[in-house]
């Protein structure tokens, strides 16, 4: 079996499901997800990487140090998340490894999870592959656990091939998909010029762009009074958010949209006549739509008030993320390293994808380490049917590799001067 397939399976029986009901100062939202950083510090000491540690919010950080002569490379970060999904358990996983020659590939009869290229296109990329399936009752888990197995199996293979490269600087983090993983990140500490998470599907997709995203919450305010006599004076703050939602664009719901389309979504709508209280998200890849976008919602409220009065509405838009593509466009030479190791590694296509949503990158890209997203592999995330496939695994584990060698980092730093 590859070494970088044992080492995936290794990781994902490890439960480490993150925790959003923990209170938001809480870091790690799960102690379980030590039980992962502790292993991965071991493993890591083992390659010889002595000042892996992790710290007491369970952030694990190691140092390759650069082979003789590569000290002035820049030093590249790899980033993967411990965490799994709270959206399906990830306790007691138990993977299987099943060939695809197409048609229905059976998860778990007797739970009739099944699937075929009909309703999971996907598969078709898959053709003659051998697909990592956890067995139908959990997530597998290779988000994140494939970008974890990679870059170690990477690394691995590096240190005993003895190729030159710069110093290499490796983070594990935790609490990714509960949207904690970049606030107790140490950039500085870090230390790395610029960083790549390893935490995307396909191994030709990579990405620098994401949404701009923020937050609305919306609360009104009505007056309630027996519906028999009310006339003039009951206000309905249930009415008044059907008229609040009516003035937003109604073709721009994530229902509508793809691709670099923007939208507002409606989270949640809570309430009765007195107050109701609704949560938007607002989401757009460029930054003039994004501002038009929060306006949009401005105008409404202002609408608002002049139908119901002044006190009607209280509108609060908070900021959740930035797209990085506007840091990384100053920077080509990080994508274009990428795109170049993808190409090394036999990824004939690589293509950039805008993400409908955001990743730890785009937090860390906007604090000052620059961060676009690689491949691991990972298709169908967050359910029982995740998969990841072992030759994708292992054409990722050799992006990786290519993306720190010198050879490489040299030439593409000279072409981008
Ligand atoms: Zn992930």
């Amino acid at each position: 079996m590859e070494k970088v397939v044992s080492r995936f399976l290794r990781y994902v029986r490890i439960h480490t499901e993150s925790d959003p009901s923990a209170p938001p100062g809480v870091l790690p939202s799960a102690a379980r997800e030590f039980d992962l950083a502790r292993l991965l510090v071991d493993e890591l000491r083992e390659l010889g990487l002595t000042d892996a540690h992790v710290d007491e919010h369970c952030y694990v950080y190691a140092t390759l140090p650069a082979t003789p002569g590569c000290g002035a490379l820049p030093v590249i970060g790899l980033l993967a998340h411990m965490d799994t999904s709270p959206d399906l358990t990830g306790k007691d996983v138990n993977p299987q490894i099943l060939h695809y020659d197409g048609g229905e590939l059976v998860i778990n009869r007797e739970l009739g999870v099944v699937m075929d290229a009909e309703h999971f296109p996907e598969l078709d990329r898959f053709l003659g592959e051998d697909l990592i399936f956890a067995d139908g009752r959990t997530l597998l888990g290779a988000d994140d656990k494939g970008g974890i197995a990679v870059i170690l199996q990477a690394l691995e293979d590096l240190i005993a091939a003895g190729t030159p490269h710069g110093t290499v600087k490796v983070a594990f983090t935790p609490d990714e998909e509960i949207g904690r993983g970049p606030l107790g990140f140490d950039i500085p500490g870090f230390g790395a010029d610029f960083a790549y998470t390893l935490d995307g599907p396909a191994p030709n997709e990579y990405a620098y762009e994401t949404f701009n995203a923020a937050q609305a919450q919306v609360t009104l305010t009505g007056l309630s009074v027996h519906p028999g006599s009310s006339k003039g004076l009951m206000k309905s703050a249930l009415l008044m958010s059907m008229d609040f939602n009516a003035l937003l664009p109604p073709l721009e719901t994530p229902f509508h949209t793809d691709g670099r389309e923007g939208f507002f979504h409606l989270l949640s709508l809570t309430g009765n006549v007195e107050e109701t209280r609704m949560i938007y998200l607002i989401r757009d890849h460029d930054s003039a739509r994004f501002a038009e976008r929060k306006a949009v919602m401005e105008k409404a409220a202002e609408e608002l008030r002049r139908r119901w009065g002044s006190d009607c509405i209280r509108l609060e838009i908070t900021d959740q993320y930035p797209n990085m593509a506007k840091w990384l466009e100053d920077k080509p030479e990080i994508v274009a390293l990428a795109v170049a190791a993808m190409r090394l590694a036999g990824v004939e296509d690589p293509v950039a994808v805008a993400i409908r949503g955001g990743t730890d990158g785009s937090q860390l890209t906007s604090k000052g380490l620059p961060c676009p997203n690689l491949p691991c592999g990972t298709q169908y995330a967050h359910g029982r049917y995740e998969f990841v496939s072992v030759q994708a695994l292992t054409t990722c584990k050799e992006m990786v590799k290519h993306l720190v060698s010198a050879d490489l980092v040299k030439r593409v730093m000279e072409e981008n001067l």
